[in-house]
């Protein structure tokens, strides 16, 4: 099987029946690149940028996160990257933001959040990003965006940083895709609006499913609600990626489920355009896509997504889809 995978690092995604998905990597830092290219990997569908922001006593200057962006959008050598803004809090703290202690964290001030609040914090990142944007091929990311207004704020001001640099005479491309994370139900149930505004969607699904099923990702005791094949996920995923199309937008995926060989066959019969994975999935995935069909597929989805347990749909992979 190592063998067969080794011999598929340099070519394309193709399913069976000659249809192109992406497959990406998910990094936290330019160093990662190596493997992903290693592993035959055709852009980074995420690229976590709070590990810039941890282990240490102070935030990042704007200089340190042009450094790491630059490094990451050259490696790629003009592959896409898609970069998300700041996504801390939840299970990510900061101990030099000084916030205070929260019930819920997960449900509390974080990622975007505190983005649209601490200004300053997000526009040195976006202007780091910006000027790093001339590099490659960049793709800016919002975390946690649950309202349309805050993805039109946080668009809004990256547009306004991308002038202030312009005007100051500072080379910044003019294809940077602006697109968010779906991890929030609202923004999946609502994915007919919000694929107006967007250039792109990713799912998240770590987050989309805690949020849907109300569990705790790292609780051990609910990990049973954990359910990425919940038909009500799939039923969100759905959503997602047909609000995606009619625009004419792509969805991707950067949640563990991406890269999940039983979710593989669902996501591709429900048209998802991108797979971002860690690094180490890309060639068995690939190999995996190899042999399915899209069209075969495809024709299984309403039956699939009127499924009503998780036992159903497991075993509607294994008998029809794989
Ligand atoms: C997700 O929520 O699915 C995701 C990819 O982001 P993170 O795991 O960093 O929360
Ligand atoms: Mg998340």
């Amino acid at each position: 099987q190592q063998e067969e995978w080794k011999k598929l690092v340099n070519e394309s995604t193709k399913t069976a029946d000659d249809h192109h998905v992406e497959l990406a990597a998910n990094i936290g830092n330019p160093g990662d690149i190596e493997g992903v290219l290693n592993n035959g990997g055709e852009a980074v569908g995420l690229y976590r940028t709070e590990f810039l922001y941890m282990g240490r006593d102070k935030l990042p200057t704007e200089d340190e996160q042009f450094e790491a962006y630059k490094a990451v959008l050259e490696k790629m050598e003009g592959k896409p990257v898609v970069i998300r803004t700041l996504d801390i809090g939840g299970d990510k703290e900061l101990p030099y933001l000084d916030l205070p202690k929260e019930m819920n964290p997960f449900l509390g001030f974080r990622a975007i959040r505190l983005c649209l609040e601490q200004q300053d914090i997000f526009r040195t990142q976006l202007r780091a990003l910006l000027r790093a944007s001339s590099y490659g091929q960049l793709k800016v990311m919002f975390p946690m965006i649950a309202t349309l207004n805050e993805f039109r704020e946080a668009k809004g001001i990256l547009l306004e940083e991308k002038e202030k640099l312009v005007s100051e005479g500072t080379s910044v491309s003019d294809n940077i895709e602006i697109g968010m994370m779906v991890e929030i139900p609202s923004t999946a149930v609502l994915a007919d609006r919000f694929a107006k505004e967007v250039d792109f969607f990713s799912i998240g699904t770590n987050d989309l499913i805690q949020y849907t099923m109300a569990a705790d990702r790292m609780n051990e005791r609910v990990s049973y609600l954990y359910q990425p094949y919940n038909p009500s996920i799939l039923r969100l995923i759905n959503n997602v990626i047909t609000a995606a199309h009619k625009e004419g937008k792509w969805a991707g995926m950067c949640g563990e489920m991406a890269g999940d060989e039983t979710a593989i066959p669902l996501l591709l019969a429900l048209g998802l355009d991108e797979f971002s994975m860690s690094a180490t999935s890309i060639l068995p995935a690939r190999s995996q896509l190899a042999k399915l069909s899209k069209e075969e597929l495809s024709k299984h989805k309403e039956a699939f997504l009127n499924l009503d347990t998780v036992d159903e749909v497991i075993d509607y992979v294994k008998t029809h889809l794989s």
